[in-house]
C-alpha cells in the first residue's frame, strides 16, 4: 500500500525575473512501512517536497496524496483534521514546549485534538524510544537526544499514517543521532510506521530503505537496500 503520493508535484515561488521552480513535476510513492531518505544540495527542493506532501504547502500544479485523500480536493477544516490525524512532525530543532514534561509533550498533539491515547501504543511507542525513565523531565533537563526521541514519540503517538522528519539529526552529535536513528529504524521494523527524512548525512540515509536523490526540483536518482526489498 502507498501511504502518500506526489503526482507531478510542482512549486513556483515568484513570478517573472524573480521566478524559482522549487518542484519541477516530482512524482513518487512511498509505500507504507518503508523508511525513505530524501537527500539532494541546498535549494534543491527537499523541504518544498515535505511540506506539500505534509499539507503545510500548496502546490502550484500537480496532486499531494496522503492516506488517499487528495490533499487539493480537502477543505481547510478536513486539512487541520488530516494533519493531526495522519501526519506526523519531527524537526531539527526538537519543537518541545519548555514548561511541559516529556510526557506532556508526547501527549500534546492528542490533547490538543481532544483525543485521548491509546495506552497499549503509548507505551510500545515509549518503550521503543526508550524514554520510560526520563516521561517526567522538562525539556531542559534532557539530552539533546532525549529531546529528539520525546520529539519522535510525539510525532508517533496518534498513530499517523507518515512521520515527516525535516534533518532530525541535524543538531545532534554522532551518539545522539543513531539513537535517534536507531529508534526511526525500529518505529518502522517493529511498529510498521512509515517515515519520511530530510537528511544530508550519508550515515542517517543508511538507516533507511530507500533514497530520493533530488536536484532543481526533480528526483534525479533513487536507490533501495537490495535487503530490505522484502519488506514490501
Ligand atoms: P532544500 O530543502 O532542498 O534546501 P527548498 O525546498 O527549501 O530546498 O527550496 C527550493 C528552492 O525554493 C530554493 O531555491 C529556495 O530558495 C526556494 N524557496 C523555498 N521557499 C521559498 C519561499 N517561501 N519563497 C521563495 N522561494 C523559496
Ligand atoms: P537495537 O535494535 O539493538 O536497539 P539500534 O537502536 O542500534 O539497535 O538500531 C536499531 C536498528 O537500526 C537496528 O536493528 C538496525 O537495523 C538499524 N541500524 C543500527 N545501526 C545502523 C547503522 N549504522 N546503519 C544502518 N542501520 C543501522
Amino acid at each position: 500500500p502507498v501511504a502518500a503520493s506526489a503526482r507531478d508535484l510542482t512549486k513556483v515561488y515568484g513570478t517573472g525575473e524573480a521566478e524559482v521552480r522549487a518542484l519541477d513535476g516530482v512524482t513518487v510513492d512511498l509505500f507504507t512501512g518503508e523508511f525513505t531518505a530524501v537527500m539532494g544540495p541546498s535549494g534543491s527542493g527537499k523541504s518544498t517536497l515535505m511540506h506539500c506532501l505534509a499539507a503545510l504547502d500548496t502546490p502550484t500544479a500537480g496532486e499531494a496524496v496522503v492516506g488517499g485523500s487528495s490533499l487539493g480536493t480537502l477543505k481547510d477544516k478536513q486539512l487541520t483534521r488530516l494533519r493531526r490525524e495522519q501526519i506526523g512532525f519531527v524537526f531539527q530543532a526538537f519543537n518541545l514546549v519548555p514548561t511541559l514534561t516529556a510526557q506532556e509533550n508526547i501527549l500534546l498533539p492528542l490533547d490538543l485534538a481532544g483525543r485521548k491515547p491509546d495506552p497499549a501504543w503509548f507505551d510500545q511507542v515509549v518503550d521503543a524510544v526508550g524514554m520510560r525513565s526520563r516521561l517526567g523531565h522538562k525539556p531542559t533537563e534532557l539530552s539533546g537526544g532525549q529531546q529528539q526521541r520525546a520529539a519522535c514519540a510525539r510525532a508517533l503517538v496518534s498513530r499517523p499514517a507518515i512521520v515527516f522528519a525535516d534533518e532530525p539529526t541535524g543538531n545532534l552529535d554522532s551518539t545522539s543521532s543513531a539513537e535517534v536513528l536507531g529508534f526511526l529504524r525500529r518505529s518502522v521494523d517493529e511498529l510498521g510506521q512509515t517515515i519520511v527524512m530530510v537528511t544530508h548525512d550519508p550515515v542517517a540515509a543508511s538507516y533507511t530503505d530507500r533514497v530520493l536523490f533530488l536536484a532543481d526540483g526533480r528526483i534525479v536518482e533513487e536507490m533501495r537496500r537490495p535487503d530490505r526489498d522484502s519488506i514490501l
